[in-house]
């Protein structure tokens, strides 16, 4: 299993760059998780726009979702393009009925992801887990069987964490706050929140992501690092980890 980032900006994207947007592929299956603001343009730096198989979406904030509409456009055009009809599956949770009606488009398909329920999407089993937010948002647990994604996408601390991170090789987490923060309200974590939870849930790698737009994110890492003995990582555009 291979993950790239393409955006990691937290609420809007910082100059050429994109707010939050990821890659999960396995065997030529590629998953795409939101598909955040200046995302479609990053995504085309390394793949083509139909190269996508199947995406996932945690939450319907403009910053994880701001880039549907024109990727919808897109397989429009293509398939005008190349008189080839590609129809892409946008998951979704539907606890926003308005939100997830508008996944349904003539080029892609809504489809309903039931929290409780272990998901396939291709090669992948996903796990939920409802995060500390201020709309429904779901965190995942990705499994190809032999490695694991934790994306904990937008959400303030709570304990479950731990328990739904154990053991992880990589845990991809909101750390949209320094340590002296507090991020309870505005619904993220802080780096010393996502580093508590990276050490006692064990996983193998903690990597920052849904970063501010301020201050210096290395400082976040020093941070993280004070509470989690094993590697951190901060996001940034084309990063990959594991391989296909
Ligand atoms: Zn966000
Ligand atoms: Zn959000």
């Amino acid at each position: 299993m291979k993950l790239t980032v393409i955006g990691y900006w937290g609420g809007y994207p910082a100059k050429d760059e994109a707010s939050s947007m990821y890659i999960v592929e396995k065997d030529d299956f590629m998953l795409v998780l939101d598909v955040g603001s200046g995302g479609l343009a990053k995504f085309q730096k390394y793949n083509n726009v139909t190269d996508i198989d199947a995406v996932l979406l945690s939450h319907y904030h403009a910053d994880h979702i701001a880039d549907v509409g024109v990727l919808q456009h897109a397989y429009l055009v293509q398939s005008y393009l190349t008189g080839v009809k590609k129809t892409l599956p946008i998951y979704g949770h539907k606890e926003d009925e308005e939100q997830f009606d508008q996944l349904n488009h003539d080029y892609t398909e809504a489809r309903q992801y039931e929290p409780n329920h272990t998901l396939k999407i291709g090669p992948f089993f996903i796990r939920f887990l409802k995060t500390n937010h201020s709309v429904p948002c779901y965190g995942m647990r990705i499994t190809d069987g032999a490695s694991t994604i934790v994306y904990t996408a937008d959400s303030a601390y709570q304990e479950e964490w731990i328990k739904f991170s154990q053991h992880a090789d990589f845990l991809l987490a909101d750390c949209n706050f320094y340590a002296n923060q507090d991020g309870t309200k505005a619904g993220h974590m802080t780096s010393k929140e996502v580093g508590i939870i990276a050490e006692q849930a064990a996983v193998k790698e903690l990597i920052l992501t849904h970063l501010p737009h301020y201050g210096d994110h290395k400082q976040l890492v020093e941070e993280a690092r004070k509470e989690f003995t094993g590697k951190v990582t901060l996001a940034s555009e084309g990063l990959t980890w594991g391989e296909q």
